[in-house]
C-alpha cells in the first residue's frame, strides 16, 4: 500500500508573488536538490532490478568556446592541451563501469541517445568518432538504429564535425542561436555574426540530419516584438523541424548575474510582462505557420518527423548518463556527481572526475521515493501540451491524481491554468504560458528545502 503524498507547501500567494518565471522543470528534482550519498551504492545494486529493456543513453561534454552570459549549465570554456582527450579517457572507464554494473543479458537495450553539454562539437571530429565508439562498443548503444540528438554552436558546426554525426547515425542537430540580432546577442553575453550563424545553418542542413532545432531567447535586453519575430522568421527561413524558444533568466553565478547584480532588482516586474508578451507574439507566429506546441518551450513543424524513442517514456524509463554533468536515474535514486555553476568549482570538478579510476559507486543524488516519483510523473506529463492521461497515472500508482494533488491542481484550475478533458488533465494556453510557475508549485517540500538550503558555488 502506498500512502498520499503530502501536498505543496506552497501557498498560492506566495506563487504568485514570485512571478511567471520561477524555474525552467527539465527535469525533476533539480541537481540543487542533491547531496553527497554517505553509503556511495554501487551501480550493480542500483540497476539489479531496473527494467534496462528501453534506456536513455546521454553523454555529457562540458566544454565550450565562451560562456554564455545566461547559461548555468555544467561546462567550462576552453580546454588546455590534453584535457578533452583525458575526459573521454574517464569517459570510456565510466562506460566501462557502468556496462558491467548492468550486468549480462539481451534485455539490456538503449532506445535513445543524446550528447550533450556543453557544447558536445567543441570536440574534434576525430574525439566524436571516438564518442560515438564509447556509446556504441563500451556501451552496446546502437546509435544507427535509434534516435541520436547532439546540440552545437554555430562556430563549431563544422563540415567535418558533422559528417562524423551524420555518418553515425545523429538524428537531431540543436543549434543553439539565441538571437539573429547581434546586438541581442552581444547582450545576452553570446557574441556572434549572423553571417556565421547562416553559414552554420547551412552547413547543418548540408549534412542532411533529419531534424535540425534551433533554439531562440526572448526578454534579452533592447529585444522588442518586432526584433523578436525577425529572428523568428530568420530561423523559419530554414524550416527547421523543431524550435525552442526559452525565456531568458538571470541565473545566480551567470555572466548576466554578476552585470545585474550592480545595476538592479532580482525581480522585475515590467521584465516578466515583456517576457510573456514575446512568448504570446512568438507563439502565435510559429503556431500559424504550420508548427504545433508540445511545451512551453517546444514547437515542432507539423510535418517533422516523429523524434522520439517509440518505446522510450521519460516518466518512467531509466536512463545512463556518462560524464561528470550526466544525471542518471533509477526508480530509486537519481544520481550524478557534484554540480556547480561558477568556473572555478566547475574545473576542480572536471579535473576530479578525469582522474577518477572507480565509477562503480554513485557519488552525490536524490532518492526517489512513491511520493517523489508521483510527483515526477505529474510533472513530466503536464508540462507537456498533450498533459497527463488519467487512468495511466492511476494504473501506475494505484488512485487517481485528484487523490494526491487535489489541492495542487485546485489551485491551478482557479487560475484557469489547468482543465480536464477527455481522460486527460492538460494545461491551458494561459497554463502553458506559466508552465515555470507551474512547476515549482508541484515540488515536494523536501525537494524545495533541499534546493534552498544548497550552497551555491
Ligand atoms: S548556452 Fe550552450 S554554448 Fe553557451 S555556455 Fe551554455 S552550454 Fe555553452
Amino acid at each position: 500500500m502506498t500512502t498520499a503524498p503530502a501536498t505543496t507547501a506552497t501557498t498560492p500567494s506566495a506563487a504568485e508573488a514570485a512571478g511567471p518565471y520561477q524555474h525552467y522543470v527539465y527535469a525533476y528534482p533539480h541537481k540543487s536538490a542533491y547531496r553527497r550519498l554517505p553509503e556511495r551504492p554501487t551501480l550493480t545494486s542500483l540497476w539489479a532490478a531496473e527494467d534496462k529493456s528501453a534506456l536513455s543513453l546521454y553523454l555529457h561534454i562540458p566544454f565550450c568556446e565562451v560562456r554564455c552570459g545566461f547559461c548555468n549549465l555544467f561546462t567550462r570554456i576552453g580546454a588546455p592541451e590534453g584535457l578533452t582527450g583525458a575526459y573521454l579517457d574517464a569517459l570510456e572507464r565510466q562506460a566501462g563501469a557502468v556496462r558491467e554494473a548492468l550486468g549480462e543479458g539481451e534485455d539490456i537495450r538503449f532506445a535513445t541517445a543524446a550528447f550533450g553539454g556543453g557544447t558536445p562539437t567543441f570536440l574534434t571530429a576525430p574525439e566524436l568518432e571516438r564518442l560515438c565508439d564509447i556509446a556504441e562498443s563500451r556501451m552496446g548503444a546502437r546509435l544507427d538504429a535509434i534516435p541520436l540528438s547532439v546540440e552545437a554552436s554555430p562556430a563549431t558546426a563544422t563540415a567535418d564535425r558533422l559528417a562524423v554525426l551524420a555518418d553515425r547515425g545523429a538524428t537531431r542537430l540543436s543549434l543553439g542561436v539565441q538571437s539573429f540580432v547581434e546586438a541581442e546577442a552581444r547582450a545576452a553575453v553570446r557574441p556572434q555574426r549572423r553571417a556565421d550563424v547562416e553559414a552554420a545553418l547551412a552547413r547543418i542542413r548540408e549534412a542532411r540530419i533529419p531534424v535540425l532545432n534551433i533554439d531562440l531567447i526572448y526578454g534579452i535586453d533592447g529585444q522588442t516584438e518586432e526584433t523578436w519575430l525577425h529572428s523568428l522568421d530568420a530561423a523559419l527561413a530554414w524550416a527547421p523541424e523543431e524550435l525552442y524558444l526559452y525565456p531568458l533568466y538571470v541565473r545566480p553565478l551567470t555572466g548576466l548575474d554578476r552585470h545585474r547584480a550592480a545595476s538592479g532588482p532580482a525581480r522585475d516586474p515590467a521584465w516578466d510582462a515583456q517576457r510573456l508578451r514575446l512568448y504570446r507574439a512568438g507563439r502565435d507566429h510559429l503556431l500559424a505557420r504550420g508548427y504545433t506546441q508540445q511545451s512551453m518551450r517546444m514547437f515542432r513543424r507539423a510535418d517533422a518527423p516523429p523524434q522520439g524513442a517509440d518505446d522510450y517514456a521519460c516518466q518512467t524509463d531509466g536512463m545512463i548518463g556518462l560524464g561528470c554533468g550526466a544525471r542518471s536515474y533509477t526508480s530509486a535514486l537519481h544520481y550524478s556527481f557534484d554540480y556547480a555553476v561558477g568556473m572555478h568549482a566547475i574545473r576542480g570538478i572536471i579535473d576530479d572526475y578525469v582522474a577518477t579510476e572507480d565509477f562503480t559507486r554513485a557519488e552525490v543524488g536524490h532518492r526517489m521515493d512513491a511520493d517523489e516519483a508521483r510527483r515526477r510523473h505529474l510533472l513530466q506529463s503536464l508540462l507537456q501540451a498533450e498533459g497527463l492521461v488519467e487512468s495511466d497515472y492511476q494504473a501506475r500508482f494505484g488512485q487517481a491524481p485528484a487523490e494526491d494533488f487535489g489541492s495542487a491542481l485546485d489551485v491551478l484550475a482557479d487560475r484557469g491554468w489547468l482543465a480536464a478533458a477527455d481522460g486527460r488533465l492538460r494545461l491551458t494556453p494561459e497554463g502553458l504560458a506559466h508552465s515555470d510557475a507551474v512547476g515549482p508549485l508541484l515540488f515536494s517540500p523536501a525537494v524545495r528545502a533541499a534546493m534552498a538550503a544548497y550552497e551555491r558555488k
